[in-house]
């Protein structure tokens, strides 16, 4: 008998429930992807992450031809492509990992129909992209949590499924075939420091990071320019890690640094179950608050130098121009531009979320609509109206101002953190300076957002 294997946010063969329940099962297997058009059409197929795209999917099927198989790669609606493929392979089932999205649920749904109609079965495996499956853990008089930290107490003390390694053969009908994998080639727009995609990148990268990043990650990673964190983010978006394996891996490897990596991916784990609990947060309110945000029209010109990183703001400038190069930011960075953008420029979370998600290689529904609404106090943050002051943090998070140094070049001869604060240079040497005036003083940026609290409430 025969199963497909639908790779869907889990690109690897290692640890891997889905592919080893049908390898289990089944003489052979066709491990499939679907270049699913609905994802395209919805806008979310961003060229940054087409490209980590195209490198995953290949590393992929130099994997599986390792072990003697191939990947399967279709195109057009994931449903009628999965179908097709199933009575080509006469296939007896399918098998795929769960996800939180409104659109995941949809297409889950929909195949199942379409596969009970035709006689076969879908099998979905939980803890593939997440450590503990959302709407497991839930309070008393919810069905899921809306603050952290009684949720990572309780994540914490849930037991973990073993883990296991990738499989030492793949047998794949001959006749069944192959299709064509994507190119980074055929891709325009790309941001010029991109990182490379696919499960051996990505499992390279976290053994150094364990064997070295990992223990000075408490102390270091707030900091902007000494880029301490993990940047394994693209690698859990797109599962070619498996975030059960990162839980155990650093939790043998111990110390403060590792424990405070196992919280961040709680945090993961913790946006995924508010998504699945509450799909219109996506792109809903998820606390309402009736936030009568500035027009775009309005703010046109304020969202344009935010896009661009001419806000005049060193720090938010600085972090701007970081995503656009390298479709990666800092969480530091991501904080305190989602902060300035919301609440000093009072515009709408939404603007800044699609801008994110038009460059972030790591762009995830869950995370990123969840944290921007946690940053314009729309979301889960228990302080909604706390407002970061972009020079405070640029001294407290970049002392020496070598982030906005690496960053902003027009600001490249200002000594230490005197680089957060051009304005204070006088006369002829402000003039010097190829770097604009603040587009709101910070002042007025606070009293607007005050009056609009107060309207609120
Ligand atoms: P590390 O500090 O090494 O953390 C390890 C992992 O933990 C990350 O890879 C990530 O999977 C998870 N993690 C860390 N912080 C968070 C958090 N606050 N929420 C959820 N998971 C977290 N993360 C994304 O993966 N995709 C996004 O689209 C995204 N958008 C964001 C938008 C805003 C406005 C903000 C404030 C944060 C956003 N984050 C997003 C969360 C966080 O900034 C990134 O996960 C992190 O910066 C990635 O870098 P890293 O892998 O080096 O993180």
């Amino acid at each position: 008998n025969v199963s497909v294997v639908l790779f869907t946010a889990d690109l690897r063969l290692h640890d891997h429930p889905p592919l080893r329940a049908a390898l289990d099962g089944s003489r052979e297997v066709v491990p499939l992807f679907v270049r699913d058009a609905a994802v395209d059409g919805a806008g979310f197929a961003a060229p940054n992450r087409l490209a980590f795209l195209a490198d995953c999917l290949a590393d992929l099927d130099a994997g599986l031809r390792e072990r003697g198989g191939r990947l399967v790669v279709r195109e057009g609606d994931v449903v009628e492509e999965v179908c097709r493929t199933v009575t080509e392979a006469d296939a007896d089932e399918v098998h795929m990992a769960a996800d939180v999205s409104a659109y995941a649920r949809h297409r889950e749904a929909r195949l199942r129909r379409a596969l009970e109609a035709r006689g076969r079965r879908l099998l979905v495996h939980d803890t593939v992209t997440t450590v503990v499956p959302p709407g497991e853990l839930t309070p008393a008089a919810s069905d899921h949590f809306a603050v952290f930290t009684p949720y990572f107490r309780r994540w914490s003390e849930q037991g973990l499924r073993d883990t296991f390694g990738a499989p030492r053969r793949v047998r794949v009908p001959e006749h069944v075939g192959s299709g064509r994998l994507p190119s980074r080639a055929d891709l325009s727009g790309l941001s010029p420091a991109l990182p490379a995609g696919g499960e051996t990148a990505g499992r390279k990268r976290l053994a150094a990071w364990l064997r070295s990043g990992v223990h000075a990650y408490e102390d270091r990673h707030d900091d902007l320019s000494g880029d301490a964190t993990s940047r394994l983010s693209p690698h859990l978006h797109f599962g070619t890690l498996s975030p059960v394996e990162l839980v155990h891996r650093a939790r043998r490897a111990g110390g403060p640094g590792a424990e405070a990596f196992v919280r961040q991916l709680a945090w993961r784990d913790f946006h995924r179950q508010v998504l699945a609990a509450r799909q219109d947060a996506a792109s809903a309110d998820y606390r309402t608050r009736h936030d009568r945000w500035r027009s775009e029209r309005a703010a046109r010109d304020d969202i344009e130098a935010w896009r661009e990183g001419r806000t005049g703001y060193p720090v938010v400038d600085a972090a701007m121009r970081q995503l656009r190069h390298e479709g990666w930011m800092h969480n530091r960075g991501r904080l305190l531009t989602a902060s300035f953008l919301t609440k000093t420029l009072y515009v709408d979370w939404r603007v800044g979320a699609r801008h994110f998600l038009d460059l972030l290689v790591d762009g995830d529904l869950a995370n990123n609509q969840l944290n921007w609404q946690w940053a314009a106090g729309t979301g889960t943050d228990t302080r909604p109206n706390r407002v970061l002051n972009p020079v405070a943090q640029g001294r407290r998070y970049d002392p020496d101002g070598a982030y906005v140094r690496r960053w902003v070049p027009e600001l490249g001869a200002l000594a230490g953190a005197a680089a957060h604060e051009p304005w204070k240079l006088r006369g002829l040497d402000r003039a010097a300076l190829d770097y604009p005036d603040p587009v709101v003083e910070l002042a007025e940026g606070l009293d607007r957002f005050r009056r609009a609290r107060d309207r609120r409430t």
